[in-house]
């Protein structure tokens, strides 16, 4: 079983030839989306730069980042379906970089399953076995211990025509296990599924790790996703690593403006630059702070800072700092209360308790009390201080 290194790791892939008006609105685009990116310049674009990865044999890690970050880079890389353009790939150690990716012992499962149309599901997972030739009772056997891990059995006879989204995702789920390999590598496996299904695919998928040992690395955009599943959630923006950390920290502890943002379920308030004082205390939403001599340095000579809070951090009680609400929503088992403060539009998130959740009316004048300690604070660069 490896463990699985990637040491500043950077592909590009180049500008394809362009020519007419269509192609060139397209090189426009991906030169602007260059340009915002540091160190590289006329050569493609840069999906992933200067990654250093390491995933310990048996690890549940999740990629976590919007359309575009360079997720299915990463993967592919890992994989071996893709060579880095820099930078080396190694497996317990040793140069994998230009192994071949059937020479990987590594599976990977797809948003968009891609099963054989003209097998039942019973053949489409045994299929791996079959190319290596794996006697039938063990194949057999191995099919119905996954059948059974999938709450399969009723439908292994089927066609993948006749199957559900959620039942396509297991069939292949079945069929990139089947062969055990070392790593299981899954792209957003699970969204085209309706969140229901989601939430059940994602607890058997946590079974299935438990069960098997085996290495999943799993890309994801939904927080949801990463929190629920992950040992460690690597965030990444613009193929450049944001965070790199346990579930618990980056939820708690985001390293950037960005990855609050992107955690910002229940959601995140922000206060931009606000002005620092030479001994660095500063105010933010009716609370008196100050930065410790540690913070005041990182901010480098820019007294600013930007704060954020998460709405549960903030209770509405009977004294504090006055504000106003204009308006209540209630998402899932949270109620949003909508709040003006000096100005400033502002998200107090409670839970929602028995039936009185309309305690709370537009034009009522209340009280907030702030979690200080969870007033999270970013450079003008958007980094935790
Ligand atoms: P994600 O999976 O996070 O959405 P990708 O890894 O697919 O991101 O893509 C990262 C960047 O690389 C994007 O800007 C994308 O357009 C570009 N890209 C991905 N694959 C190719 C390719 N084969 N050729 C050119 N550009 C690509
Ligand atoms: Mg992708």
């Amino acid at each position: 079983m490896p463990e699985i290194r990637l040491q500043d790791v950077t592909k590009i892939y180049p500008f394809v030839k362009v020519s007419g008006l269509f192609d060139r609105k397209q090189k426009t685009e991906m030169l602007k989306k260059q340009q915002s990116m540091p160190y590289l310049s006329n050569e493609g674009v840069i999906a992933v730069q200067h990654i250093d990865l390491t995933v310990r044999d048996g690890e549940f890690v999740v990629i976590l980042g919007p359309s575009g970050a360079g997720k299915s880079t990463l993967l592919r890389i890992i994989s071996g379906l893709e060579r880095p353009t820099l930078g080396t790939v190694l497996f317990d150690g040793k140069d994998f970089t230009d192994v071949r990716a059937e020479d990987r012992d590594v599976s990977m499962v797809f948003q968009n399953y891609s099963l054989y149309p003209n097998q039942t599901v019973y053949q489409n997972i045994a299929f791996p076995l079959e190319v290596k030739h794996t006697p039938r009772e063990e194949i057999e056997k191995e099919v119905y211990a996954l059948a059974d891990l999938l709450g399969m059995r009723p439908i292994l006879n089927r066609y993948p025509k006749e199957l559900s989204g959620g039942e396509k995702q297991r069939t292949s789920l079945a069929r990139a296990l089947i062969r055990r390999p070392s790593v299981l590598l899954l792209d957003e496996p699970f969204s085209n599924l309706d969140i229901l299904l989601r939430r059940q695919l994602r607890k058997e998928l946590k079974r299935i790790h438990e069960a098997y040992k085996t290495t999943f690395i799993y890309v994801t955009h939904y927080q949801t996703d990463a929190l629920t599943l992950a040992d460690r959630i690597v965030v990444l923006k613009d193929g450049i690593i944001q965070m790199d950390d346990t579930a618990a920290n980056v939820y708690n502890f985001p390293a950037s403006r960005f990855v609050a943002d992107f955690m910002g379920t229940p959601v995140f308030n922000f206060a931009d630059r606000i002005p620092v004082s030479k001994d660095g205390s500063f105010s933010v939403w009716g609370n008196d702070l100050k930065l410790d001599p540690g913070q005041l340095r990182k901010l480098n000579g820019d007294l600013t800072v930007d704060a954020g809070i998460r709405g549960t951090n903030i209770a509405v009680s009977g004294q504090g700092v006055p504000a106003e609400v204009t308006y209540v929503e209630q998402i899932e088992a949270d109620l949003y209360i909508h709040l003006l403060l000096g100005g400033e539009e502002l998200v107090a998130v409670e839970k929602i308790v028995s039936n009185d959740a309309l305690r709370y009316y537009r034009g009522q004048k209340v009280f907030l009390t702030f979690d200080t300690d969870r007033i999270h604070l970013f450079d003008g660069a958007g980094n935790r201080i």
